[in-house]
């Protein structure tokens, strides 16, 4: 499909009212101080058209998304079969996912934080920015907690999601893309004991920071072998979990759309509270993000839809032992991350999209 098929479309949410940023539930949750609790005017939700599919085929690598599993295979290999948060496993995992990045040109840099009372443990997320653009001083958010679970090493969850927010981040710093706003990736740690690496991130934010962050994209689980094609309900309208904050609605819409061009009708997602966007949510920072189903049962109806078993689990190795690289559906995994570059394209506002063959610099 030519380029000029994509009417320059730009659809502007206005926030009809500031940013609820420190509501009771999060200053008393987050324990948060009177400066943070300041409302700040919020970033709208820019949306940009979304770039050609063809050429976001052109620029996902299948053979690098299988790398980057390979790579956290052998971390839990190489470690007692898991990749647990303080363990050699996540350590091994954070060094992989650092030497990438430090080698199309980002600075990751580590942030630290402890959780538990009894017997604390130190754990750290992984941060990193496009330094190109950022023009309008906002920041939009991509990320996907690093941990596993101990029982497993954690290749759908989520290593999925650990390989297509790095794929992302790749291959903009390869197109020198240069994006509106700061593109940051965040690779959390503690997700598994309790979402404690997102939950300290939040925390961290000043109101005006807050206020910085157009949105969060979150990517936990992209890689189900019986899976359906979940986007983050952001308007609230399947009545499981309650709508995101302002904003949240035209990022689900976003994701959507790209999907259909795709011919994928996806299925929305509550926020129930069990994934890093959590804090994000109760923080008053529009979220969505793709979900492909852990321990939920495939219905008839989404089984006729997406293919697959009816009657049994989304993915049935869903924390234990057999999450490995084998459990991952690769060509799922490709899609979804295809998708996330196409969302951060419109969302982050590249200008130029993406065109293959042209980079002439790194983003990072
Ligand atoms: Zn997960």
């Amino acid at each position: 499909m030519p380029r000029a098929v994509f009417v320059p479309q730009r659809l502007r949410y206005h926030p009809s009212s500031r940013a609820r940023l420190c509501t009771i539930a999060l200053c008393a949750a987050l324990g948060c101080g009177l400066a943070a609790c300041t409302e700040e005017p919020r970033s709208p939700v820019v949306v940009d058209s979304p770039p050609d599919p063809s050429v976001v085929r052109e620029v996902v690598q299948p053979s690098a998304l299988r790398r980057h599993l390979e790579a956290l295979q052998a971390a839990a290999d190489a470690n007692g079969g898991n990749r647990a948060d303080a363990t050699g496993g996540y350590e091994a995992s954070a060094e992989y996912v650092e030497e990438q990045l430090r080698a199309a040109g980002y600075e990751p840099r580590r942030q630290e934080f402890s959780y538990g009372r009894s017997d604390p443990v130190d754990a750290f997320n992984i941060l990193a920015d496009t330094d190109a653009g950022g023009s309008s001083g906002n920041v939009l958010l991509l990320g996907a907690h690093l941990d596993s679970v101990e029982d497993g090493p954690g290749l759908n969850d989520n290593g999925s999601g650990v390989a297509a927010v790095l794929e992302v981040a790749l291959r903009l710093a390869e197109q020198g893309a240069v994006p509106r706003d700061r593109i940051r990736f965040a690779f959390w740690g503690g997700e598994e004991d309790g979402l404690h690496g997102s939950e300290h991130y939040v925390e961290e934010l000043s109101g005006a920071e807050a206020a910085a962050h157009v949105a969060y994209l979150n990517v936990d689980v992209v890689g189900s072998p019986n899976g359906v094609v979940f986007v983050y309900d952001g308007d609230g309208s399947d009545g499981e979990g309650e709508a995101g904050p302002e904003g949240s609605g035209a990022v689900e819409q976003v994701f959507v759309d790209i999907l259909r061009g795709e011919g994928i009708e996806a299925l929305p997602f509550g926020f129930i509270e069990d994934s890093d966007y959590d804090a994000f949510v109760r923080g008053g920072i529009p979220a969505g993000g793709l979900f492909t189903g852990d321990a939920g049962t495939k219905s008839e109806a989404e089984a006729l839809t997406f293919g697959g078993q009816a009657g049994e689990q989304y993915d049935e190795c869903y924390h234990e032992a057999c999450d490995t690289i084998e459990n991952v559906d690769m060509t799922v995994l490709e899609q979804m991350t295809e998708t996330l570059i196409s969302a951060t394209v419109s969302l982050g506002g590249i200008e130029d999209g993406l065109a293959t063959g042209t980079a002439t610099e790194g983003a990072g």
